[in-house]
């Protein structure tokens, strides 16, 4: 008799790629992803998000952040296209333009973001819930009761605490359990990070290693978030985007440690993320 395996193990070879591109291909083939987020004070995780989505392969990216954020956005991303919102209403016009929405990244927890997330959340196209996205998600007044398919949220063991409404203990106790049980509540694709990356899914839990404790440093998960986006503008299914996004983002950070783990920046990912996903 056969036991069924706790967690079905991928890596680099079997993991499905991105297809090479046809010589006549245009931008609008490649997806059009939408980064909300960026409160004032937290404009960099946005930032770092829509650039990572960018170097992913994304088509075109957009930013819907705070105003404060705009002059500096441009400044280091000229190719993303930075819009600047006061309110969830500011918001509306821009939610009819992407193929993919990635909402969280330094969003915070004020009404600002609130606002932002109910707007974005229910949005027609695939979405991507990453950081306050899924601390507020937990606080229950926001997209309460919404259970979407086409999500993924990528929360870290206290963003998965948050979701359950337990412990980190709990969750660090038997993370696959937390993640089936985040998958339950929420439906879609669940992605515990950590070292060592869960995918909770309809039916099983992925288990992809790599990555290194230099990745223990702020704006590695932003990169994830972009890069999960990138690859759902570009036609993969929200499970097979988690699958190599997650193992892209590991691999990056190790090719980036060879520099040294200390120190390392979320931003050197950058370039390797970039020769990954070729
Ligand atoms: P966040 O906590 O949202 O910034 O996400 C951190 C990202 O870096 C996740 O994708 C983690 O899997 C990864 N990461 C952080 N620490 C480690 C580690 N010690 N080993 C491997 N990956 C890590
Ligand atoms: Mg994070």
């Amino acid at each position: 008799t056969e036991v069924a395996p706790l967690a079905q193990r991928f890596d680099g070879a079997s993991i499905q790629r991105l297809p090479a591109r046809a010589a006549d291909a245009y931008k609008n083939q490649f997806g059009h992803v939408l980064v909300v987020g960026g409160d004032s004070g937290t404009g960099g995780a946005a930032l770092m998000a829509a650039e990572s989505a960018a170097r992913a392969g994304a088509g075109l990216v957009s930013l819907a952040t705070h105003p404060q954020h705009l002059v500096a956005s441009l400044t280091r991303r000229p190719e993303v296209m930075a819009h600047p919102v006061i309110s969830g209403q500011e918001l509306e016009p821009l939610l009819e333009m992407p193929d993919v929405i990635a909402v969280g990244p330094g969003l915070g927890r004020a009404p600002w973001g609130e606002q932002l997330l109910a707007r974005a959340g229910r949005a027609d196209v695939p979405l991507v819930l990453d950081a306050d996205a899924l601390n507020i998600l937990a606080g229950g007044r926001v997209l309460a009761g919404v259970r979407r398919h086409d999500w993924v949220l990528t929360p870290h063991v206290g963003e998965a605490a948050r979701l359950l409404g337990c412990g980190t203990g709990d969750v660090l106790a038997d993370p696959r359990a937390a993640a089936i049980a985040i998958q339950k509540k929420f439906s879609g694709v669940v992605v515990l990070k950590g070292a060592g990356t869960l995918i909770a899914h309809p039916s099983g839990v992925d288990l992809i290693k790599g990555g290194n404790p230099g990745m223990a440093s702020g704006g590695m998960g932003d990169l994830l978030t972009g890069v999960i986006a990138a690859l759902i503008g570009q036609h993969m299914t929200p499970l097979e985007a988690a699958r190599l996004a997650v193992w892209l983002h590991g691999e990056a950070g190790d090719r980036a440690a060879a520099d040294g783990q200390r120190g390392l920046l979320a931003t050197d990912l950058l370039p390797h993320i970039r020769k990954l996903v070729d």
